[in-house]
């Protein structure tokens, strides 16, 4: 049974860390809800937040408003995504000295999706960065910063094979790249066989497992066609019938993701990057079952004891 296997060692809270990805609000009411979330989330204490970039800098400005607040009116330290898609490499640069005057030390480095849609081929600016390595070799060269990368455990949807997958991660760690974030993925031992590939390919930083919170079973399933991701068949099956019951629907959408982040921490994972949609409660909930929790809620705790 589940609850003996994953029952909460008292010590687990103290070697796990979690970091958030939120996107940047595009009205009021968005704006309103993510700062919801980020004062929800604050007390975990995550080692740092991202703040996603839009294709083709479509959101350079909400995402650069998003990180300054995040600096301005919080504790927590901003990572902000960066991308390829569609610039110079001078305007790239012009950005990061941007975000790097704001008093931003983190990146998550990207190359972005085909400005044409996903699907349709990558055909970099002629002057622009060709890839996230080239990116990261930048970045690098401008500042010491902390830079993230992406990893595709399932492979990326463009990549011919694994090799070349491993090929250009090795390449964005060798130019600097301190981690790698995994797409989200549902199967932890597609991930586990994914790390021990990339160590066998003489990749040696973290790949940190990308959690998704299934707020929509329906949404998550199209976008995973889209980014390649499998959704398996047991995972589908949870959710059938739950289109229009929200609560059930969240109730198991919690047990899912917490099932999945208790087996990965059973396997030794002490790392996580949730992909928050903006949204705290399932993201609240799954760190609660993690031993991460608010100085406010423990101090609750003890006093009621
Ligand atoms: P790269 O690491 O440069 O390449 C990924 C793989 O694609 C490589 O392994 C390589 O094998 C293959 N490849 C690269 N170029 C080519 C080519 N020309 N031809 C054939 N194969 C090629 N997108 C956004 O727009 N904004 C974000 O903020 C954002 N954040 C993300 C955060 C994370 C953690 C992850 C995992 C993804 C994120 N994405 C984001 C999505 C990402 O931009 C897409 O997956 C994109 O298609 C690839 O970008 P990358 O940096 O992974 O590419």
């Amino acid at each position: 049974m589940n609850q003996f296997r994953f029952s909460r060692r008292p010590d687990i809270g103290d070697k796990v860390r979690v970091s958030f990805e939120f996107f940047p609000p595009k009205t009021d009411e968005m704006e309103a809800r993510l700062w919801d979330t980020v004062t929800r989330l604050e007390p975990l204490k995550p080692k740092f937040v991202s703040v996603t970039y839009g294709a083709g800098g479509s959101t350079r400005e909400r995402t650069a408003r998003t990180v300054k607040r995040i600096l301005n009116e919080t504790t927590l330290t901003p990572a902000a995504h960066m991308t390829c898609v569609d610039a110079a490499r001078d305007q790239v640069d012009a950005v990061v000295r941007e975000f790097a005057d704001m008093g931003v030390t983190r990146f998550v480095a990207l190359r972005g999706d085909p400005a044409a849609g996903v699907g349709t081929a990558y055909r970099p600016h002629p002057d622009g960065y060709a890839n996230g390595a080239e990116l990261v070799g930048a970045l690098k060269g401008a500042g010491d910063f902390d830079i993230s990368v992406s990893a595709y455990p399932e492979k990326h949807p463009e990549s011919p094979d694994f090799a070349t997958d491993f090929d250009m991660l090795k390449r964005k760690a060798d130019n600097g790249a301190m981690r790698a974030i995994t797409q989200f993925f549902f199967d932890n031992d597609l991930y586990e066989r994914y790390v021990e590939r990339a160590r066998r390919a003489g990749i040696y930083i973290p790949i940190v497992p990308g959690i998704l919170p299934v707020h929509n079973f329906t949404q998550v399933a199209n976008f995973s066609a889209r980014c390649g991701a499998l959704v398996p068949a047991w995972l589908a099956e949870r959710f059938d019938g739950l289109q229009n019951d929200p609560q059930t629907h969240a109730l198991v959408a919690s047990a899912v993701a917490a099932e999945q982040v208790l087996d990965l921490v059973e396997r030794g994972v002490s790392d996580f990057h949730f992909y928050t949609m903006n949204r705290a409660d399932l993201v609240f909930a799954i760190c609660h079952m993690i031993g991460i929790r608010s100085h406010e809620a423990e101090a609750a705790g003890s006093a009621a004891a």
